[in-house]
């Protein structure tokens, strides 16, 4: 009788213990945070949309609060995922496959990285001052052109472009590394002459500079731009519809990366699940927000990635939530 009395209070104690414990599970807030770009591109409203979008989901939101963060950009966002710092990093795709493979600027193979989701394709931009006379790649000799700041995608896919085309920096008046938000004043304060940004269009930055000043975009065609491209499995060829900026009514031809969603193997199953399906389920929703989310399909989000998907996300796609 009294051994039955006690199994009765140890059951009841461990159910209770249980309970509690399940309860605690339940309400720990887990944060997560997005690294995105300058406050002026197109990653951060893009960071900004999906933790909104993860307040919203029923799936996503229980318990998860979601940040966004201004960076210097792609390069930045590759390094404080491999540093655990931020969770998730919006990032360009032929800065994942430098990182996967240690390329320069990363000092080691970044083989922790593992893939969320692509987002949208993202050209190549020169912005040039309409009286700077620039209307190809290599009139930017003997011009104060900035190549992009420490940190940011634009600054490798820039130098790598002009070693393609058998350019140094040596070549130029000036080798800038102004921040995005600074370019436009760059530009109009005649401090530079062009500006190299890999962004997605229509960005604030551009909008802000084609107001006040004459601007050109560049075409970035010709002999050496394409086989760049035709080497490198992640750049596609691409043309910026005309009438988006002011004084830019022409098409524009030149290549384009992938803007791509990543993170670390070790980051939790449930903040990769809930970023992902408040994308998934909401998509129609999402692509509202800006015109470069225009092409999103459940095919589209799973290509142009290099590292393999996180299993999360590898589990959600195979299996749905
Ligand atoms: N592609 C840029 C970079 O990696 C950022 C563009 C944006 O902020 O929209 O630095």
């Amino acid at each position: 009788m009294k051994s039955l009395k006690f199994l009765i209070i140890t059951v009841l104690i461990l159910s209770f213990q249980f309970c509690t414990q399940k309860g605690k599970e339940e309400t720990r807030v887990r944060f997560m945070t997005i690294g995105t770009g300058g406050l002026t591109g197109v990653y951060y409203p893009t960071g900004a949309s999906m933790c909104s979008m993860i307040d919203k989901n029923a799936l996503g939101s229980k318990n998860i609060q979601c940040n966004v963060q201004s960076t210097a950009g792609s390069v930045y966002n590759l390094n404080a995922i491999h540093s655990k710092e931020i969770e998730f990093g919006i990032v360009q795709s032929d800065m994942v496959f430098r990182a996967w493979e240690g390329l320069e600027p990363f000092p080691e193979k970044y083989s922790e990285l593992r893939s969320v989701f692509s987002i949208y394709s993202e050209p190549m931009n020169l912005v040039a001052r309409k009286d700077a006379k620039i209307s190809s790649l290599q009139d930017i000799k003997g011009k104060k052109v900035n190549i992009g700041n420490p940190g940011s995608g634009q600054k490798r896919t820039s130098t790598e472009l002009l070693t393609a085309c058998g350019m140094t920096e040596s070549d130029l008046a000036l080798a800038g590394s102004l921040k995005p938000a600074e370019m436009p004043d760059g530009l109009r304060d005649q401090k530079l002459d062009a500006y190299f940004y890999t962004v997605a269009h229509p960005t604030a930055n551009i909008k802000d500079i084609a107001h006040s000043v004459p601007i050109t975009l560049v075409p970035l065609e010709g002999d050496c731009i394409d086989q760049f491209v035709e080497s490198h499995p992640f750049y596609v060829k691409t043309k910026v519809p005309g009438g988006l900026y002011d004084g830019v009514e022409q098409e524009v031809p030149t290549f384009a990366v992938k803007a791509t969603v990543m993170t670390h193997k070790d980051t939790p199953d449930a903040l990769v699940r809930a970023l992902l399906d408040s994308i998934v389920t909401n998509m129609d929703e999402f692509k509202q927000l800006h015109p470069a989310y225009r092409d999103m399909t459940l095919a589209s989000i799973q290509e142009g990635l290099v590292p393999p998907f996180h299993p999360a996300a590898k589990r959600y796609f195979e299996q749905g939530k």
